[in-house]
């Protein structure tokens, strides 16, 4: 099991997908939150629950589910949002605890988008912002089929502001730059785990604390 578990955060378009590639390429372990809600949103037995709870609108003719119809009726029904949160969230974090506990690298990395929004952040060690500036991430995500500036509009008001994300995270990654920067930076982080992980390792073996799970 991983000394440090660092969850990594940030607003849609951030980067968050291609930082987490640059760590991955650094041999560590990567578990993606967005990830297990899409192999959740795949599993029968949720799509049975979803359809029971929220309705069989949710489902299209397959029985799979209409995500475009889901993300809509969550963003216009915060009750509905609220149930479909009790269904996933729960199980969410239960396979990320399974994950980490899979891994034996020196530290992990725990994409979480909305951990401050879920309050969550106390179960990490660390929590590492990828930033940039709205009109960059509006830019980046206008590329993406489907996303007009309307919908970019919608799903930034879900998210908390840049500036309380910034003021809550521990370690930033400046995201407005080349590629080659944001690789360098992300270099110098990974050190900076390493050193941190193996830190606790020493303390750890003169039993002075260890991990709280
Ligand atoms: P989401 O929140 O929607 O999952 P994300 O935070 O994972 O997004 P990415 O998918 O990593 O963000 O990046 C958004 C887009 O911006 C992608 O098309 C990516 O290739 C591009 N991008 C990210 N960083 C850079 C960069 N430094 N230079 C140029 N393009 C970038």
């Amino acid at each position: 099991m991983p000394k440090l578990v660092v969850a990594m955060t940030g607003g849609i378009g951030s980067g968050k997908t291609t930082v987490s590639e640059i760590f991955a390429s650094l041999g560590i372990p990567v578990i993606d939150a967005d990830r297990i809600v899409s192999d959740l949103l795949a599993s029968l037995p949720i799509r049975q629950l979803i359809r029971r709870h929220l309705g069989r609108g949710c489902l299209d003719r397959q029985g799979l589910i209409n995500r475009g119809f889901l993300r809509q009726t969550i963003m216009a029904d915060p009750s509905r949002r609220k149930r479909l949160e009790g269904i996933l969230h729960p199980r969410v974090w239960q396979s990320i605890e399974n994950g980490i506990k899979k891994s034996d690298a020196p530290y992990c990395l725990v994409v979480v988008p909305l951990l401050f929004e879920t309050g969550q952040q106390h179960r990490f060690d660390r929590t590492l912002i990828i930033d940039a500036p709205d009109y960059l991430r509006i830019r980046r995500l206008r590329h993406r089929p489907g996303w007009n500036l309307q919908h970019i509009r919608t799903m930034l008001s879900l998210q908390v502001s840049r500036r309380l994300r910034l003021s809550l995270a521990q370690d930033r990654i400046e995201n407005h730059g080349t590629r080659k920067q944001l690789q360098d930076q992300v270099e110098k982080l990974d050190r900076f785990y390493r050193q941190l992980a193996a830190a606790k390792d020493v303390q750890d073996s003169f039993g002075v604390s260890s991990r709280a799970s």
